[in-house]
């Protein structure tokens, strides 16, 4: 996973107490902020002056992660933030792999800190802006990988309770509770040896998974009535207008995971949710998809994103409306089975 060279700078540079800062994603998701405070547990018992700075608030369902109340949040909280990345000797970012993931503020006054990085990360196609690069795409989460990190580094030892059950966390989350096509043999050790270090799995699924408003529902219910299914392209895909958010007091994180509907329906290997942000002008869309069709590459050459071969994201500028036309028009185009 590491050479020579990487785990013995890493094993030297953790002897003595340092500054570390740890960043997850935009928008940071199970994955993102389990890996993210997972190695906060960790890093704090060696006497180091952590803190995980994420670039904008996170959603309510993970906001029970044990330390999510001592997160920074960059957008919110410039100048600790900056004073903080400033003082520090390493900065780790977690569950992203190009620095403008972490939002065009954050992102860009990451690109001018001359500080070393090390990236911890699953998905394709790093960039290269890490003095240390883990990357790997087998890995259905980050906390998957960062487990396997913190063993090489003779560091498993210090995976106590509360980082268990942020890794745990993760790896529900990001394999939808070990389900996805990831999801090994090796990740079921993982998980077996986090229970047997503490974590209350029943209760974390609870946590996650039955956190939904009456609100909530009802935007979920209006995404299944607004369904269309396209059987000749084995897709189906829906949408939820600012006004349909507005009128179910949307809340951030109430859209998590709808796209996934889609993929339930017979003979349907492609699902896609567009949903429009009028204030920051953009339809935000996620794909999701079953076998061999490639969404980190659709995202990719159509709709400025990335992600997975099975699930990714990304955005348009267009009208919601012309935004869908353009979608049905890509799947004519490459003739999608
Ligand atoms: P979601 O649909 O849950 O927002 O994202 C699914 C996956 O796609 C995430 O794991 C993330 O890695 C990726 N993704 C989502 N949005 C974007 C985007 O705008 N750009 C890129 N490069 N990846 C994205
Ligand atoms: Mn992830």
């Amino acid at each position: 996973m590491m050479n020579l060279n990487d785990k013995a700078f890493l094993n030297d540079f953790l002897k003595s107490p340092k500054q570390i800062a740890i960043i997850p994603h935009r928008n940071p998701d199970g994955d993102a902020l389990g890996s993210c405070l997972a190695l906060y547990h960790v890093l704090i018992q060696l006497n180091h002056t952590v803190k995980v700075i994420a670039p904008n608030e996170f959603p309510e369902f993970i906001a029970w992660l044990p330390a999510s109340e001592e997160i920074l949040i960059f957008e919110k909280n410039f100048d600790t933030c900056a004073a903080f990345l400033q003082g520090s000797d390493l900065v780790f970012t977690l569950d992203f792999n190009a620095l403008h993931r972490a939002g065009d503020q954050m992102g860009s006054y990451l690109e001018k800190l001359r500080k070393p990085f090390v990236m911890i990360d699953h998905h394709q196609m790093p960039d290269d802006y890490a003095k240390i690069t883990v990357s790997n795409t087998n890995y259905g989460s980050t906390c998957e990988l960062l487990y396997n990190f913190l063993t090489e580094l003779n560091l498993q030892s210090y995976i106590n309770s509360n980082a268990a059950s942020c890794i745990y966390t993760g790896i529900v989350t990001d394999s939808g509770s070990f389900k996805f096509i990831k999801t090994t043999s090796d990740t079921h050790r993982v998980v077996a040896n986090l229970i047997d270090l503490g974590v209350d799995n029943p209760k974390v699924h609870s946590s996650l998974f039955n956190t939904s408003s009456y609100n909530q529902l009802q935007l979920v219910g209006k995404a299944l009535q607004q369904l269309k299914v396209i059987p000749n392209h084995s897709t189906a895909y829906t949408y939820l207008s600012q006004t349909d958010l507005n009128d179910c007091n949307y809340q951030k994180g109430d859209t998590e995971g709808i796209v996934n509907y889609g993929l339930s329906i017979k003979g349907i290997n492609f699902a896609a949710i567009f949903i429009e942000h009028k204030e920051e002008g953009i339809i935000k869309i996620s794909f999701r998809s079953e076998g061999d069709f490639n969404v980190n590459e659709f995202a990719r050459n159509y709709f400025n994103g990335g992600g997975h071969i099975n699930a990714a994201g990304g955005k348009s500028y267009d009208n919601l409306q012309d935004t869908i036309l353009k979608f049905e028009t890509i799947l004519k185009d490459i003739n999608k089975q």
